[in-house]
């Protein structure tokens, strides 16, 4: 890495919860102006006629220190009047649209965005004005301002969009496969694979991979850059002990044939992931990763505290 006369270069490839947490480790430990997340765009959808970006304002509103706490996405303090007027008048056509929850405060967001939208203005931009007002200096970099959707087919309702699995069904019915709708269409977005190119290092957050950093490689180009410079691309696995710490990952996993470990993890990314780092309940798994052909670094992985966040984000860039 080209350490020596300046900040390593840091490109962040990330999706949702998991990646805003590691995102926060690299805050203060490398400079703002060398630190780029390119982020999911796969769980945008419109509704109520709203632009929404839940992965990009997942990442905002965490770093902003904005979060809520307690749910991991969406503001704190807000509160729920908009949506409870929208339940009192139920439906005319179609299903109601309460099934997915949008804080007043939070609505904010998504005006703004769907009204800069709608006046020209691409996703990259408006994403950049969104960082700039929280008082983010990093780089956040929408992966494509083109429509890109993941779409989630399931045995019981067919194909449905990602959100309709997640929040809908709170993801607890069964999937047989993934795809990104518009992926093979979309442009990468503007420095997205310029940033990708000349980082020192870049980091595959410990998102889902199967619908939160595979939607991101499927534009085209991405997945190119990270095979070609797969010794600098380095993993966080987000399953730990068997299990993701919230949300689908570890059964999708397994749906999508692989297996629900941090070796399915390093088996899942080992084309272009260089090195892998696992929890330590899984250092027993690191030889059969490296066998894969993969490196594997054993280390406390679940962000419990700042520090342990910084260590980890430390660890992904020095070694
Ligand atoms: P979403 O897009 O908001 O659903 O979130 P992501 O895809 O970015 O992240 C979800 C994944 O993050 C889950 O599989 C979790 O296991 C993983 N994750 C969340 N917090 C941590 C953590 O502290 N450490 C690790 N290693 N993984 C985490
Ligand atoms: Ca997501």
């Amino acid at each position: 890495m080209n350490t020596t006369d300046s900040q390593p270069n840091v490109a962040v490839v990330c999706g949702g919860v998991g990646a805003a947490r590691l995102l926060r480790g690299f805050i203060g430990l490398v400079d703002p102006e060398c630190l780029t997340a390119i982020a999911n765009v796969g769980d945008d959808m419109v509704l109520h006629g709203l632009n929404i970006s839940p992965d990009l304002d997942t990442i905002v509103y965490t770093l902003a220190e904005a979060v809520s706490a307690e749910r991991g996405w969406g503001l704190e303090g807000e509160t729920w009047q908009a949506m409870e007027m929208v339940a009192r008048y139920g439906a005319t056509v179609g299903e109601p649209l309460d099934w997915f929850s949008l804080g007043d405060r939070d609505l904010g967001t998504h005006l703004f965005r769907t009204q800069a939208l709608a006046a020209g203005a691409d996703l990259a931009t408006v994403t950049a004005q969104i960082a700039r007002t929280w008082g983010l200096d990093l780089r956040l970099l929408p992966v494509t301002n083109d429509r890109l959707r993941t779409m989630v087919t399931t045995v019981d309702h067919g194909e449905i969009s990602f959100q309709e699995y997640f929040v809908g069904h709170q993801h607890s019915i069964p999937v047989t496969s993934v795809r990104f709708d518009g992926a093979a269409q979309a442009t990468p977005g503007p420095r997205v694979i310029e940033t990708l190119e000349q980082a020192d290092r870049i980091v595959v957050a410990p998102s889902n991979p199967a619908v939160s950093i595979d939607p991101v490689l499927a534009v085209p180009g991405v997945r190119d850059v990270l095979e070609r410079r797969r010794d600098d691309v380095i993993a966080v696995s987000p399953i730990i002990g068997g299990k993701a710490l919230k949300g689908p990952a570890d059964r999708l996993l397994v749906e999508l044939g692989r297996t629900s470990s941090a070796l399915g993890v390093a088996e899942w990314y080992r084309e272009v992931v260089g090195t892998l780092v696992i929890d330590t309940v899984d250092a027993d798994q690191a030889d059969a990763i490296e066998a894969l052909g993969v490196r594997a670094i054993v280390t406390e992985t679940i962000m419990s505290t700042p520090a342990i966040t910084r260590a980890l984000a430390e660890l992904t860039i020095k070694s």
